[in-house]
């Protein structure tokens, strides 16, 4: 039979997380050299900024994009520098050589998630030009600097170390310099590359930015304000997003004693009462081990606490949003508009992850006209990243195209800019490159919402501004026939010289009308 011989010519093997990655390189944005060197400057940014940021200090981070021969295609060096905590030496060559190997994959607000940005920089450099990443590191509290020269074994995902060293550093120095060597385009990815640094420093307007692209330019992104959003912490799981895998794991490896002390302690928003409670209803005694629970009581501890509805909802003090002050910055530095304002929303939830969003509005100034709400120019970040491509499958877009702006007397063309800020501990991205969110309701409504009470603000401001202009209108109509007036009275008025007449009329103008006007000319100046 023919299925046969088909099922007996067939030859499994599994592949390695690197080889995964290696083949579906697309999935993680490398899926040409324009997009590669894009998501090349992008992933090295991203693990900059965590390791400064989110640690309290300010960042200075250094980017260069060096062309190495004049193709158009061609080989390039990407190096990134940053002030930051630095990489403890042992962990250099997984970090940087195993696929999936991270130090956040703890419940925190950080930019990288995956495990996988660094490695997939390596990769792609690895198989488009063969040379070796080149990582230099000082942490923090060490009195060495550190050197790796290393590739990816791709079958076994194992980092490749081909050259080590190690010298006394004799500043205090600490960061880290992560130098590649990749396929590139610097013609079809210069304008994302340029924008994404740019909103970038909209989003961390306390971050200093030096960058120098492959022709020679120098981008300065200047420090614009010494305030920092406080770092995210640590937190622990919420038990409305705990599955049985999970659970199983959290059972396996806790440190509690009792299954009293486990519930109430390893997890966010469980109390003793509330612990109680739920061991009572999964009928089973606090004193318990954690290590002991067969199948079925897991199952039944688990079930039991899916339909418990009275947890607190997840907390969000760990969360580290940008804050409405530092994001009025941002906007202002960026675009200079005549309005910017900003709100960071109450935190919400879904699935048992705190979110928090924020949006910010700048009007005006050098943001470029929009035609109608799909043009909007809308700035889009996930835990402060930007974020540039997919915008039109982004829930963000969907709230601001859907938002009829005639409400907030916003008439197109307008000179209108949206941000939208989603932190949380997981953002629900569309896909591992990390470009868009999905449309979970919760953070949906969040999204409108935030986007509302801006564009209320924006009202208010437009239409005071609307009304001034109308008062200033009505008086030019009046105030601009006093001249004529004043000369024809003067003829008439036995005592009166025109210009007599004309400083008494400008003075019943600026009293009945409410103008501030010394002169019939402020007026012309005014309305023009
Ligand atoms: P992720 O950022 O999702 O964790 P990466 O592959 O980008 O995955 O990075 C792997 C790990 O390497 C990070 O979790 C971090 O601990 C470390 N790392 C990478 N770059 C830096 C850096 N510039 N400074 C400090 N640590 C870094
Ligand atoms: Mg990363």
């Amino acid at each position: 039979m023919s299925w046969v011989a088909i099922a007996g010519s067939e030859s499994f093997r599994a592949i390695s997380p690197s080889e995964f990655f290696y083949r579906n390189r697309e999935l993680a944005g490398f899926s040409n050299p324009a997009r590669a060197l894009y998501q090349t400057v992008r992933e090295l940014t991203e693990n900059a900024l965590d390791a400064t940021d989110a640690h309290g200090i300010l960042p200075d981070i250094k980017i260069t994009i060096d062309r190495t021969d004049e193709e158009q295609e061609s080989i390039y060096m990407v190096s990134v520098e940053d002030n930051g905590i630095g990489i403890p030496p042992h962990y250099v060559p997984q970090a940087f050589g195993m696929v999936l190997f991270s130090s956040k994959y703890t419940l925190r607000q950080t930019r990288g998630m995956f495990g996988l940005g660094a490695k997939m920089v390596v990769l792609y450099g690895q198989i488009t030009v063969g040379k070796p990443v080149e990582v230099i590191t000082s942490p923090i509290k060490s009195s060495r600097i550190y050197s790796f020269k290393l590739l990816i074994d791709i079958k076994n995902n194992e980092p490749i170390v081909l050259e080590r060293s190690s010298w006394q550093k004799n500043s205090p120095w600490h960061g880290t310099i992560v130098k590649v060597y990749i396929l590139g385009d610097w013609q079809r990815s210069k304008s994302k590359i340029v924008e994404y640094i740019r909103r970038t420093h909209v989003i961390a307007p306390y971050a200093s930015i030096f960058f120098r692209d492959p022709d020679g330019n120098i981008y300065i992104f200047r420090r614009a304000t010494e305030l920092i959003p406080k770092p995210p912490k640590e937190t622990k799981p919420h038990p409305v997003g705990v599955d049985l895998e999970m659970m199983k794991m959290m059972l396996a490896s806790t440190r509690r004693r009792t299954l009293l002390e486990f519930l109430e302690n390893d997890f966010q928003g469980v109390g003793r009462v509330t612990a109680e409670r739920i061991l009572e209803l999964a009928g089973l005694r606090g004193d318990r081990s954690p290590k002991r629970l067969s199948q079925s009581e897991i199952e039944k501890l688990v079930s039991v606490i899916k339909e418990f509805n009275e947890f607190r909802r997840p907390s969000a003090d760990h969360l580290s949003p940008i804050g409405e002050e530092i994001l009025k910055i941002g906007l202002s530095n960026m675009f200079k508009p005549e309005f910017v304002d900003a709100v960071t929303r109450k935190p919400t939830s879904y699935s048992g992850h705190a979110v928090i969003v924020e949006a910010g509005i700048a009007y005006g100034g050098r943001v470029p006209l929009a035609n109608d709400p799909t043009e909007i120019l809308l700035l889009r970040f996930a835990n402060k990243i930007p974020l540039l491509y997919d915008e039109s499958s982004d829930v963000s877009f969907k709230v601001i195209s859907s938002i009829d702006w005639k409400d907030y007397e916003i008439e197109f063309p307008a000179p209108l800019a949206v941000l939208v800020h989603v932190c949380s501990t997981k953002v629900p991205y569309r896909g591992v490159g990390k470009e868009s969110i999905a449309d979970v309701p919760e953070i949906e409504a969040e999204i409108r919402n935030g986007v509302r009470e801006v564009a209320r603000r924006l009202r208010s401001y437009l239409s005071k501004k609307k009304r001034e202009e109308e008062i200033a209108r009505r008086a030019y109509s009046i105030v601009k026939y006093i001249p004529e007036i004043s000369r024809s009275l003067s003829a008439i008025v036995a005592d009166g010289s025109s210009k007599n007449i004309e400083e008494k009329l400008i003075y019943l103008a600026r009293a009945k009308l409410g103008v501030n006007i010394n002169s019939v000319n402020d007026v012309v100046i005014n309305i023009e």
